[in-house]
């Protein structure tokens, strides 16, 4: 009799088949599942070079879920448990040492599960309990100090990003053909020009519901570009939320079919790259006449170009030809509302006198804690 073998129960209203049990069996599973099951989701990025290429590279995040039978209440990272991986399946480890501790630092509601159950960033340890070599958070945890805390640096990070469908086609664009030439399609609006809105809008909402401190989205150049901003946050915060924000839009992608890509120029010619402009202040440069701070900061950044260029991304080369909004790769130069400068001062900024910056440089793959530790490292140490 098949009809006894399995039955259905229902999981936080969802309708799951459960073989083989009784129906005893599966009102007791249910209650226990129900009362107690916590899924929480230990996201962690893998340490590969981001994406230089749309479609020839996988994305850097990866995820597995833990489900706790006694929930933890409080949002601290400190109250989960630790958790391991293997290492030798991310690129982080050899075989035979293959274990990597994930290690709790930031824990958010899970928007998609809903209920208690949450997402949490992880660090990555190796087995020694040491920072792993591709944990660029705690390379960033380690140059914060009093000096650094005492100047309250924020940042706005500008992630943009390209929708690809499944074989790498751009979301959007007539197969085997372009769109009609860039112009209309920023901040657009309607059929003919904007692409994939519903992941874009159902990502916003996914972020808010999490509670990031997401400040907005746009439709970008390029049709099939879109944006997001996180910010105005502190240090590691601002890494933290890029990198739940980049695991929510490639969970959300799954839903859609669309591939979010962070590839530095999906499509050659005159068509925009895809960057990651980074705003940065400091108490100095918030509070009045901050201009003079801003304008030292830019001095000392024109002086260590290329051990910011190096790091901000790969194939960021393809992406800062001068053209397109961005500056010469080999060149720096900083200029107000300059949208083909390396740093902008925006021209509110420059009229109120004080404000913040923006560094203009970093490709959309780049790694948020990288960019965040080069401009306190370069600017306030
Ligand atoms: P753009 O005009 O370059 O497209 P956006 O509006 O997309 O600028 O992004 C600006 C970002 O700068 C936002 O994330 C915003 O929160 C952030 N921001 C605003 N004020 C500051 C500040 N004082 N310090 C750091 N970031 C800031
Ligand atoms: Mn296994
Ligand atoms: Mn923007
Ligand atoms: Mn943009
Ligand atoms: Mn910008």
């Amino acid at each position: 009799m098949a009809a006894a073998l399995s039955s259905k129960v229902s999981v936080a209203g969802v309708a799951v088949q459960v073989a083989p049990a009784t129906a005893r069996q599966a009102r007791s599973l249910a209650v226990r599942v129900n009362a107690l099951g916590q899924k929480v989701e230990y996201i962690w990025y893998d340490g590969q070079e981001g994406q230089p290429q749309k479609g020839a590279v996988f994305n850097e995040m990866r995820s597995k879920t833990k489900v706790l039978q006694k929930p933890v209440t409080s949002m601290n990272p400190k109250d989960f448990p630790e958790w391991s991986f293997d290492g030798s399946s991310t690129g982080q480890a050899e075989g035979k040492k293959s274990d990597c501790i994930l290690r709790p630092v930031c824990v958010v509601p899970d928007p998609i599960r809903g209920g208690d159950n949450v997402l949490v960033m992880c660090d990555v340890l190796d087995e020694a309990g040491v920072p792993h070599e591709t944990n660029t958070r705690a390379k960033l945890a380690a140059i914060i100090n009093d000096e650094v805390r005492a100047e309250a640096p924020l940042f706005g990070f500008e992630q943009e990003y390209t929708m690809l469908s499944k074989g790498g086609h751009i979301f959007g664009w007539p197969s085997g053909g372009f769109p009609a030439p860039q112009g209309p399609f920023y901040c657009g609006v309607g059929h003919e020009s904007v692409y994939g809105r519903p992941l874009a809008e159902a990502h916003l909402d996914a972020c808010v519901k999490a509670g990031l401190i997401i400040s907005g989205i746009n439709a970008e150049v390029m049709p099939g570009q879109w944006e997001f901003q996180i910010g105005p946050t502190g240090p590691l915060e601002t890494g933290d939320q890029v990198m739940i924000a980049r695991w929510l839009l490639h969970r959300l992608g799954e839903e859609y079919g669309i591939v979010a890509t962070f590839a530095p120029k999906p499509v050659k010619g005159d068509w925009n790259g895809t960057g990651a402009h980074t705003n940065y202040s400091t108490e100095s440069m918030r509070k009045d006449g901050g201009m003079k701070a801003i304008e030292a900061a830019i001095e000392r950044l024109s002086k260590c170009h290329p051990e910011h260029i190096t790091q901000y991304g790969t194939g960021n080369e393809d992406r800062l030809t001068g053209k397109h909004e961005t500056c010469d790769i080999n060149t720096f130069r900083f200029g107000v509302a300059d949208r083909g400068s390396s740093i902008r001062i925006p021209l509110p900024v420059q009229l109120a006198g004080k404000g913040y910056l923006e560094d203009r440089r970093p490709a959309a793959n780049v790694d948020p804690y990288t960019v965040v530790r080069l401009l306190i490292k370069n600017t306030l140490l």
